[in-house]
Order: structure tokens, then C-alpha cells, then sequence
């Protein structure tokens, strides 16, 4: 299988701006900005979206969570608020088929979303 985009990211094959890194996840700013801040975070191992987790992603999945939480503060954004984004499948505009949850902040949000 060729590797997504993500995982050419992660390996340094392709340049992205990497704000975190650990064993396991990455997160990196989005070349198209949807806000003043927007980052995306990743599994380095790349479970295709959101909807084909497995039970043996749990921990992988969690952390993903809990370090988008702590991105999002680092980036100065606990304060004012963020939004969390995982798109799954063609009526959510998902584009790249490598699990990935957007983090955006930096202006009103609005809802319902768009
Ligand atoms: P989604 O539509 O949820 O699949 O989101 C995919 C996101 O990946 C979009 O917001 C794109 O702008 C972003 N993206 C695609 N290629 C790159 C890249 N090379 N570096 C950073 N972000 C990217």
C-alpha cells in the first residue's frame, strides 16, 4: 500500500510545520487554514478514519484526544475555545484517508457547522 500524505509528513518526506510529536501521534499546521489557528493531529499508525478504529486502537485513539486537548492549550487557545473536527466519509468532506482530527481555533465558531 502507498503511504498517505500523513505518513509522508511524519517520515520527513514531504515538509510540514510540526508543532508536537510523540510515539504516537503527530500534529502538524494544515497547509489550507480554516482558521486563525489550524492544526491537524495524527496517528503515526494510520488507521484509515475515525469509523474504522478498532478496539486495539483505543489507546492510540485516547491519546490522540487528550494531546489534541493539550496542543490546543499550547497554542493558546484553552482560554478563548477550539473545535475539535474528525471528518468520516464523503457527506463530511473527508480527503485524506488517514485518521485525522482537526484542531481549530482563533475565531467564532459557528453552529450548526457548515
Ligand atoms: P479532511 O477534509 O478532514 O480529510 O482534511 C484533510 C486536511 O488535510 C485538509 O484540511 C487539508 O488542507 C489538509 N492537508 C492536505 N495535505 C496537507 C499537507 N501536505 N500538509 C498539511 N495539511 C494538509
Amino acid at each position: 500500500m502507498s503511504k498517505t500524505i500523513f505518513e509522508k509528513i511524519i517520515a520527513r518526506e514531504i515538509p510540514a510545520q510540526i508543532v508536537y510529536e510523540d510515539e504516537l501521534v503527530c500534529a502538524f499546521r494544515d497547509v489550507n487554514p480554516q482558521a486563525p489557528t489550524h492544526v491537524l493531529i495524527v496517528p503515526k499508525q494510520p488507521i484509515p478514519r475515525i469509523g474504522e478504529a478498532q478496539p486495539a486502537d483505543e489507546k492510540t485513539v485516547g491519546h490522540l484526544l487528550l494531546k489534541a486537548a493539550e496542543v490546543a492549550a499550547q497554542l493558546g487557545l484553552q482560554q478563548t475555545g477550539y473545535r475539535l473536527v474528525f471528518n468520516h466519509g464523503p457527506d463530511a468532506g473527508e480527503s485524506v484517508p488517514h485518521l485525522h482530527c482537526h484542531i481549530l481555533g482563533g475565531r467564532k465558531m459557528a453552529w450548526p457547522p457548515g
